[in-house]
């Protein structure tokens, strides 16, 4: 199923058709940003060349919008409208994990983003060496504080939403169920 397709039904199927969400694409070059906002706008795959400069790109599907931001050395992403964050790690250059992990401590240690609800979608599965979910974690910092597959109750607790879902944008995998988990926060 594309993604266009998949994405309108979960919309529907979850009564967001007329919702307003703003969802903000966080992560190093290379992570696979522009690739995921072009699926998400074309629902099939287009080659990119790698994305050279920091650069900020932005779609809109109903009312839900979507916005992309490389990190890395400059911390213009925390001062952006967001209401979800989604960052996205390139999972098998893990040379890079470190940097990686110090630009979402960043954003993780901000007051103002506290009950930002966080996807973070490890990409490039398809790639042999890419890391699992567990060394993904790990490098991260993230062992044992995610908050689950299910839901978190924002009702009774201070918790943010925070997931690790393992993804390819080239193989159209894993990033549905990413999604999906996001999209039941989305008010
Ligand atoms: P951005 O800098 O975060 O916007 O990253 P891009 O979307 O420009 O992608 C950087 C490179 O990674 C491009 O060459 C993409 O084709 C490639 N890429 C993106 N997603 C995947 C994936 O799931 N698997 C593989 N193997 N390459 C990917
Ligand atoms: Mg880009």
């Amino acid at each position: 199923m594309f993604l266009f397709d998949w994405f309108y039904s979960i919309l529907a199927s979850l009564g967001l058709w007329q919702k307003e969400a703003k969802i903000l694409f966080l992560g190093l070059d290379n992570a696979g940003k522009t690739t995921l906002l072009h699926m998400l706008k074309d629902a099939r795959l287009v080659q990119h060349q790698p994305t050279q400069y920091p650069t900020s790109e932005e779609l809109s599907i109903g009312k839900i919008k979507f916005k992309a931001f490389d990190l890395g050395g400059h911390q213009i992403a925390r001062r952006v409208w967001k209401d979800y964050y989604a960052k996205l790690v390139d999972a098998a250059d893990k040379e890079r994990f470190t940097e990686s992990k110090k630009e979402l401590d960043a954003l993780l240690s901000d007051d103002s983003l506290a009950q930002v609800p966080f996807l973070v979608l490890g990409n490039k599965i398809d790639i042999p060496i890419a890391a699992s979910e567990d060394e993904l974690r790990y490098y991260l910092g993230l062992s044992g504080s995610t908050t689950g597959k299910g839901k978190v109750n924002l009702a009774d607790s201070n918790i943010r939403p925070i997931e690790v879902f393992m993804c390819s944008i080239v193989r159209k995998m894993g990033y549905g169920d990413g999604f999906k988990w996001l999209s039941q926060y989305i008010k």
